[in-house]
C-alpha cells in the first residue's frame, strides 16, 4: 500500500525516464513515489544503446550491474546504403579509447527491472500495477495524481509531478500539448528472430542500420542475448501500411525478401515472436514543465529510432530534470520558470540528433559526399551517433551541413501555453 499522504514528487511510469529522475531524486534526500502501471518485466523497444548514457548510469550505480549482466556489449554502428555498399564501421573506442565507448544492446525487458530495482534500492518507493488516470490541478498547480493502485482508486498529492509515460504522453495528453514532427512521420515493424548469422569478434555487438533497396525505408539488426536478434523496418506509415492489407508480419517478411542484407542474415534463423507495430513516434510536448509538473523522456518527445538515441535523451534528460527539481524544492519553488529551465539543455541537445536523423531522410542529402568536402567532421559524426551532443561543439557541423540540407524548424518551447 501507498506509505504517505503526500510526497516531495510523484514519478509516473517506470522506464528509463521514470527510474533515473526517480533515483537521482531520492538520492538527493526527496521522498519519491513512483506508480507504474505494468508489472515488469513487460515489453518495450529501444534496444540499442548509445555510449553516452555510460555518465547517467556512472550516477545511478548501475555499471556494475550492466558489467555483470548477459547484455551485448556493443562498440559500432554500421550502415548500408541502398545498394547493399556497408560503410566504415564507426567503432566508438576508436574516436575515445575509454570504458565509456562501449556500451550495451539490451533486452529492455530485463534491463527496465534492473533500473526500477536499482531506484527501489536507492529508497524510491515503487508500486507496480498503479495506472495514473489523471494529474489533479489546483488552477494552473499540479498538486497530485489520481490513480488506481492494485483494485484501489486514490488520490495522492506532492509537490511536484513527473510525467514519464513515454509515448503515451500522459500529462501533455491531458493539457493538449502534443506536437507531432513534420516531416518525420514514420512508422515501425518488427518482431525477434533467433539464430540469425552475426558477425564476430569486435562487430558481433554492431547494430546494423540497412536502407531498403528501394529507398522507401531502413532496417535495424540489433544482436540480442540469447542469440535473438531484433529486426524492425522503419518508413513512411503510407509505404507500410497502406494497402498492404492487415498482416503486420506478412509486410515485414516482404520486406525482408527485398533485402538481400537481411535476407542471408535471417535465411538460417527461426522467427519466435509476432510482428509488433508502432507508428506516430515523432513528436514533442510545447512545454516541458509547468507549477509543480515536468515532463521528461518519450513523455516530453521522441525523435526517431535511426540512431538510437531514445534511452540516452530518456536517461539525460531524467538527469537533468532531477538537479533542477532538486533546486526547486530545496527553494521552496516549484513554479513554471524554475522547473522549466532544463528545457533549453535538453532541446539543444535533442537539436543535435534531430539535425542529423533529418539529413539522413533527406534523399538529396549524401553523408559520403558531405564527409569527402569536410573530412573532419567525421569525428563529429563519430560525436553524434555516441550522444556527446550536450556541448556547443558539435553544432558547428550542422552550420556546414546546412548548405546542403533544409533542416526542419527547431524545437521550441512555450511557457504557460496549455490549451
Ligand atoms: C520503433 C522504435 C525503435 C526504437 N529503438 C530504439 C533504440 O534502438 N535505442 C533507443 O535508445 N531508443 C529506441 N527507441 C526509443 C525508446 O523506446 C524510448 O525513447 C525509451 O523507451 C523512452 O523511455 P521512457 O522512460 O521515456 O518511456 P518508456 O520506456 O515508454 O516507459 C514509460 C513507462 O510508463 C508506463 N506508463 C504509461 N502510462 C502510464 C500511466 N498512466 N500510469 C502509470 N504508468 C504508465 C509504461 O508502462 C512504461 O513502463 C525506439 C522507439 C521506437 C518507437
Amino acid at each position: 500500500m501507498i506509505q504517505h499522504e503526500t510526497y516531495d514528487c510523484i514519478v509516473v511510469g517506470g522506464g528509463p525516464a521514470g527510474s533515473t529522475v526517480g533515483t537521482l531524486l531520492a538520492d538527493y534526500g526527496h521522498r519519491v513515489l513512483l506508480l507504474e502501471k505494468a508489472i515488469f518485466p513487460r515489453h518495450q523497444i529501444g534496444e540499442s544503446l548509445m555510449p553516452h548514457t555510460y555518465w547517467t548510469f556512472k550516477r545511478l550505480g548501475m555499471l556494475d550491474k550492466l558489467k555483470a549482466s548477459r547484455h551485448t556489449v556493443k562498440e559500432s554502428v554500421q550502415f548500408f546504403s541502398a545498394n547493399g555498399k556497408a560503410s566504415q564501421p564507426y567503432y566508438f573506442p576508436d574516436h575515445n579509447p575509454h570504458e565509456c565507448s562501449y556500451t550495451w544492446q539490451v533486452k529492455r525487458d530485463e534491463f527496465d527491472r534492473m533500473m526500477l530495482d536499482n531506484a527501489r534500492e536507492h529508497g524510491v518507493e515503487v508500486h507496480q500495477n498503479a495506472l495514473v488516470k489523471r494529474v489533479l490541478f489546483d488552477g494552473s498547480r499540479a498538486t497530485g495524481v489520481r490513480a488506481v493502485v492494485g483494485d484501489r482508486s486514490i488520490e495522492i498529492r506532492c509537490s511536484v509531478v513527473i510525467d514519464a509515460t513515454g509515448q503515451a504522453t500522459m500529462l501533455s495528453g491531458q493539457l493538449g500539448l502534443v506536437e507531432p514532427d513534420p516531416g518525420m512521420r514514420h512508422g515501425a515493424i518488427f518482431s525477434y528472430y533467433h539464430g540469425a548469422v552475426r558477425d564476430s569478434g569486435r562487430d558481433a555487438g554492431a547494430i546494423l542500420v540497412v536502407r531498403t533497396p528501394d529507398h522507401n525505408g531502413w532496417f535495424w539488426f540489433i544482436p540480442l542475448l540469447d542469440d535473438v536478434t531484433s529486426v524492425g523496418v522503419v518508413g513512411s506509415p503510407e509505404y507500410l501500411f497502406t494497402n498492404r492489407g492487415n498482416d503486420p508480419m506478412a509486410t515485414l517478411e516482404v520486406e525482408i525478401e527485398r533485402c538481400p542484407i537481411l535476407k542471408s542474415r535471417l535465411a538460417p534463423a527461426t522467427r519466435i515472436a509476432e510482428a509488433r507495430v508502432r507508428r506516430d513516434f515523432s513528436y514533442h510536448a510545447r512545454r516541458i514543465a509547468g507549477d509543480g509538473w515536468v515532463l521528461v523522456g518519450d513523455a516530453f518527445g521522441f525523435i526517431d529510432p535511426v540512431y538510437s538515441s531514445g534511452v540516452m535523451l530518456a536517461l539525460k534528460g531524467g538527469e537533468l530534470a532531477a538537479d533542477t527539481i532538486h533546486a526547486a524544492l530545496r527553494d521552496g519553488d516549484v513554479c513554471e520558470s524554475r522547473l522549466a529551465a532544463y528545457g533549453s539543455t535538453l532541446v539543444q541537445g535533442m537539436e543535435m540528433v534531430r539535425r542529423l536523423v533529418h539529413a539522413f531522410y533527406d534523399p538529396s542529402f549524401s553523408f559520403g559526399q558531405f564527409l569527402r568536402r569536410f573530412p573532419d567532421y567525421r569525428d563529429y559524426v563519430a560525436r553524434v551517433l555516441i550522444g556527446d551532443v550536450f556541448n556547443d561543439e558539435v553544432g558547428r557541423m550542422f552550420d556546414a551541413m546546412a548548405e546542403y540540407t533544409a533542416f526542419l524548424p527547431p524545437i521550441t518551447l512555450e511557457q504557460g501555453a496549455a490549451r
